[in-house]
């Protein structure tokens, strides 16, 4: 197996970590705050990271993770990899990869889509960027966390495949709850809704597989109080990256942009911090037009 030092053991770094441990590797963890069961934890990034062939991090945004890379590269051997799954802006991931090469490391940046449940079941999906040879030896590890692994490009193409990804996400969960709650002031039964749409031109991940309408498609945050699931807040943040992504190249996205104004105002105002992303629908269903 391989040696892997493993930084930020929360919600989806802990279970990542427990999959490589389980298919054999020698896994050093290091957290701030964490303390999972099952991994042997360093007594700082560094030392988790001293002597690893791979160094994957799975932290909360940008700025930790420059600061991370700062603490890891230097004790990182030659030639080793620093494998980056956290969800940050495209800029922060293009210069942590710049960082590594300058000291002689390889960088991919892998954000995943699949949430805690993946993470646990090692079904994730992976989107990176980076070179050919450092995908390739990223691959066996998203082969072990993951069902699928995408080389989307150089450094930063991962993270720019996720925040595209997601601004769809958002934009087609906010459609189809604001269709729903139409439907129900026209007196449109919702299961004869979900019917039409799930097999017409309006259907979409957000409608057929993840419906915003308890009782109606398979299981879903819906059938559970609207419990995430995905919480709205981590729409907001990959809605936000979107549209800072978007101002440094200058891409018109106003539907990502009405999208992120939309759960800005959700979570800050309207108590959705905590609730799923697909809770939106009862939020319209409870609106007068404005
Ligand atoms: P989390 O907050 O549960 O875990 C982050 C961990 O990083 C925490 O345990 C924290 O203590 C640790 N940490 C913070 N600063 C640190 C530092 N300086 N050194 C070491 N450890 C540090 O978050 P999460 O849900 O595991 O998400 C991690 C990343 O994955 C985020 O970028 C998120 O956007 C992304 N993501 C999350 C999901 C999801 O469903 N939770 C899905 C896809 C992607």
């Amino acid at each position: 197996g391989m040696k892997i030092g493993f930084i930020g053991l929360g919600n989806m770094g802990a279970p990542m970590a427990a999959n490589l441990v389980a298919a054999g590797h020698t896994v050093t963890g290091f957290d701030t705050a964490a303390q999972p069961d099952g991994i042997t934890m360093a007594q700082s990034a560094a030392e988790a990271a001293t002597g690893a062939d791979v160094v994957i991090t799975m932290l909360p945004n940008g700025e930790i993770l420059r600061a991370v890379a700062e603490q890891i590269h230097p004790a990182m051997s030659a030639g080793a990899l620093h494998l980056d799954c956290s969800t940050v802006d495209v800029d922060s991931a293009r210069a942590v990869a710049e960082k590594a090469q300058a000291a002689g490391l390889m960088a991919v940046d892998a954000p995943v889509s699949g949430g805690i449940g993946g993470a646990t079941a090692g079904t994730l999906t992976f989107m990176a960027g980076g070179s050919a040879e450092a995908f390739g030896i990223a691959k066996p590890l998203f082969d072990i966390m993951g069902q699928k692994a995408v080389h989307c490009g150089a450094s930063g193409a991962g993270q720019a495949a996720k925040i595209c990804n997601n601004m769809i996400l958002g934009v087609t969960m906010i459609a189809t709850c604001e269709a729903f709650a139409l439907a129900d002031k026209l007196g449109l039964d919702r299961q004869a809704m979900y019917d039409v749409v799930s097999t017409s031109s309006g259907s979409s991940w957000s409608m057929n597989a993840y419906c915003p309408a308890p009782g109606i498609g398979p299981t879903s945050p819906a059938d559970n109080g609207y419990k995430p699931g995905f919480a709205a807040d981590l729409m907001l943040k990959d809605l936000r990256l979107s549209q800072t992504a978007a101002e440094a190249v200058d891409a018109d996205t106003p539907m990502g942009a009405v999208a992120t104004a939309l759960y800005a105002q959700f979570v800050e105002e309207e108590d959705g911090a905590d609730r799923d992303f697909s809770a939106m629908l009862p939020r319209f269903r409870d609106r007068h037009r404005s």
